[in-house]
């Protein structure tokens, strides 16, 4: 048995620990906040092994250049001399290309089937409700555009063994009976499946109490020291802490935790908003992405949570209004029914995105500090990724063999 410090409290270092613990090893988590928010809670809730193509693909940058001249679109990079948007512009186009999507498909799909297993895993053991629904996702289209990408990639996707399948307009209407649609059609994933994760957080805190893993809230790492290649003890609100092991899962602030180590993660921070509207008729029986829009539709809890926008900035916590009306206005567009109000900038939610620039995350022990192990960068995935990151870290940790390759996900690819 070892001991473990998790730095960070979201999906990836609860997973972790969930994992580290069952394995048993001895858990200490180190976050900064007090665990009622961070990136995994306001999220659109889905598992998505759909989602074979990285955010690095071909047609992202014209597409991206095109949105930056609208005020009210989905995707945003501030232009800035901050040479870190820079060295991550780079590598984004370097890596915007067909070989790369082609390369990520087999390890993104490996990763996320091990991820929804295991969410199944969990769900079956019935010690905490995390509303995981499998009933798929549908990605609606209205143009003639969307529709033959999304059909394009779902061929790609039945290649690749996952359940998918393309709907006409009346096949949709007999899934969402209740809604009226103004779409062309939709492909639904049927490999999907969605979670509350508010619920999903709180229930892991919980159950990693009950098993003895200490969970220290309030505690910003702020120093690391290292020794002959290893951390020798990391420093937080004034106590000093020290492990066989250590595991950065600080979401988008993992540089920053790495650079305290003298380590470097090309990593930004992609801010993106959501916020609930109440539904109780229910009428939203399966969760929808927006194609054209980019827009995440999800019922949780009798209601619907509404997510969208990915703004490549700063850490900052500035409310864009006009990118949540671009949200607001997009919804009746595809589902004329349903009207949410704009909400008041108090009941705006938003988190910071942890992307790499290839749009894989960062899975693996550091060639530098060898009792290191890194796991951030999911990016728009970390919900989904989530269990399989924390099995992967801990077999890493127990010098096991990890369940699936990680060459791809290398925290040293850079
Ligand atoms: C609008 C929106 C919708 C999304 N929808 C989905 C979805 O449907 N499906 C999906 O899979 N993903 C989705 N995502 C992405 C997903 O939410 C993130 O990838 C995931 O939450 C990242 O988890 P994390 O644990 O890496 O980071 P976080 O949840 O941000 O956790 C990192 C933690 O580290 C702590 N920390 C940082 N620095 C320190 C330090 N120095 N010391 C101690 N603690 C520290 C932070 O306080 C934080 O609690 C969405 C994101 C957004 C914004």
């Amino acid at each position: 048995m070892a001991s473990v410090i998790i730095i960070g409290g979201g999906i990836i270092g609860l997973s972790s620990a969930l994992y580290l613990s069952e394995a048993g090893h001895q858990v200490t988590i180190l976050e900064k906040g007090d665990l009622s928010d961070n990136c995994s809670f306001g999220n659109a809730g889905m598992i998505v092994p759909s989602h074979f193509i990285p955010l690095a693909a071909p047609g992202m940058v014209q597409q991206g250049i095109k949105w930056m001249f609208d005020s009210k679109s989905p995707f945003f990079v501030r232009p800035s001399l901050n040479p870190d948007l820079f060295s991550w512009g780079i590598k984004f186009l370097k890596k915007a290309n067909a070989a790369h999507v082609e390369e990520s498909a087999v390890p993104l799909r490996d990763i996320s089937l091990l991820s929804k297993k295991l969410y199944e895993e969990l769900h079956q053991r019935g010690e905490f409700d995390f509303g995981l629904v499998e009933k798929g996702i549908l990605m609606f289209y209205k143009t003639q555009k969307a529709a033959e990408e999304e059909a394009h990639l779902a061929e790609k996707g039945k290649s690749l063994g996952l359940d998918m399948e393309v709907l006409s307009r009346d096949a949709c209407k007999s899934l969402q009976p209740e809604l009226e649609l103004d779409v062309l059609g939709a492909v639904h994933y049927r490999c999907d499946a969605h979670v509350y994760p508010n619920q999903l957080i709180k229930g892991l805190v919980s159950l990693l109490e009950k098993n003895c893993v200490r969970i220290a809230r309030n505690h910003e790492v702020s120093r690391i020291e290292t020794s002959a290649g290893k951390i020798a003890s990391v420093a937080a609100a004034g106590e000093r802490f020290s492990a066989d092991h250590y595991i950065i899962a600080g979401g988008s602030w993992s540089p920053a935790v790495a650079r305290l180590a003298g380590l470097r993660i090309p990593l930004l921070p992609g801010k993106g908003y959501s916020f609930m509207a109440k539904e109780p008729e229910g009428r939203m029986k399966i969760p929808a992405l927006l194609a054209e829009a980019r827009v995440a539709i999800t019922p949780m809890n009798g209601s619907i949570r509404y997510g969208g926008t990915m703004e490549i900035d700063r850490i900052n916590t500035r409310v864009n209004l006009n990118r949540v009306r671009g949200i607001v206005e997009a919804i009746p567009k595809y589902f004329p029914d349903l009207h949410p109000e704009m909400p008041a900038e108090k009941d705006i939610w938003f988190g910071f995105r942890p992307s790499s620039p290839d749009g894989l995350p960062y899975i693996g022990r550091s060639k530098k500090l060898s009792n290191l192990v890194i796991a951030t960068g999911h990016g728009m995935m970390g919900l989904s990724l989530g269990p399989a990151t924390g099995k992967l870290v801990s077999q890493i940790v127990s010098e096991q063999q990890p369940e699936i390759p990680l060459s791809a996900f290398s925290p040293d690819r850079y």
